[in-house]
């Protein structure tokens, strides 16, 4: 049983249909990703699998359960964490704050703890400035914090919405590192990118979005061969 389900998704906003009849899934220890252009309806379903949206029709499996009709606060309860695109820490709050925000379901002290030890331990940077304003922080930095906030929760799934989106070269492949690296921990992780080439090359599959539409999917390695790919995303 895939950990992840999505069976023939569709989401309208009032007239416009973001994402049409749409199916993939995802198996538990796998890096899944979603690429696509803009517009290709890829930040539509991640909300509608977290919950913010919900879908026109189709249905989402998570863990063997139904959730498409299931708050999104029970998902996140349920192990799902998304770091959606842009960011999103909270200003005024200092990046110890926010990293104690992600763990606000855990009443454990201890096990938040250790898992804050993790998390600085993969984040050096984060724990350098834990007593700074979070909005003071560089792009970078804050795509860290938000990273490592979503893993305070101790995700059992992972939803990264373009993660290396307005980073330096440098930062790019440290974030791609950085998911390596939480799949080798035991998280599943669902990453939706633009940068085609860093994603499909840490992914062990991957699913091509056009205009709200699944039109290629195969290896992380097979769509990085793929003429049609390299043709309209990697620019070769
Ligand atoms: P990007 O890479 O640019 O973030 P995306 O692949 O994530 O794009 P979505 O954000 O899912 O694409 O958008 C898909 C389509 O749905 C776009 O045409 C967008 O304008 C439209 N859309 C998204 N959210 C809304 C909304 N709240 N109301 C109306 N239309 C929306």
């Amino acid at each position: 049983m895939a950990m992840l389900e999505v069976k023939n998704l569709s989401v309208s906003y009032g007239a416009i249909e973001a994402v049409k009849d749409v199916s993939f899934e995802v198996n538990e220890g796998e890096v899944v990703t979603l690429i696509g252009a803009n517009g290709a309806g890829k930040t539509s379903i991640l909300r509608t699998i977290s919950g913010l949206v919900r879908p026109s029709s189709g249905s989402i499996s998570y863990l063997g359960n139904k959730i498409q009709k299931v708050p999104a606060r029970k998902i996140v309860a349920d192990g799902l964490a998304q770091v959606p695109e842009g960011r999103h820490v909270f200003p005024g709050l200092t990046v110890m704050e926010n990293l104690e925000m992600g763990a606000f379901l855990n009443k454990n002290k201890e096990e938040n703890k250790a898992n804050l030890k993790k998390i600085f331990a993969r984040f050096p940077r984060l724990e350098e400035r834990k007593n700074q304003d979070a909005a003071t922080l560089s792009g970078g930095e804050q795509q860290m914090l938000a990273m490592g906030r979503a893993l305070m929760s101790k995700p059992k799934l992972l939803l990264l919405d373009e993660p290396s989106m307005g980073l330096a070269p440098i930062f790019i492949q440290e974030i791609f590192d950085i998911v390596q690296d939480i799949q080798k921990q035991g998280t599943t992780v669902l990453l939706i990118e633009q940068n085609a080439n860093k994603a499909l090359s840490i992914a062990d599959r991957g699913y091509v979005l056009e205009t709200g539409k699944i039109v290629l999917s195969g290896t992380g390695q097979e769509l990085l061969a793929s003429e049609e790919v390299r043709k309209a995303y990697l620019g070769g």
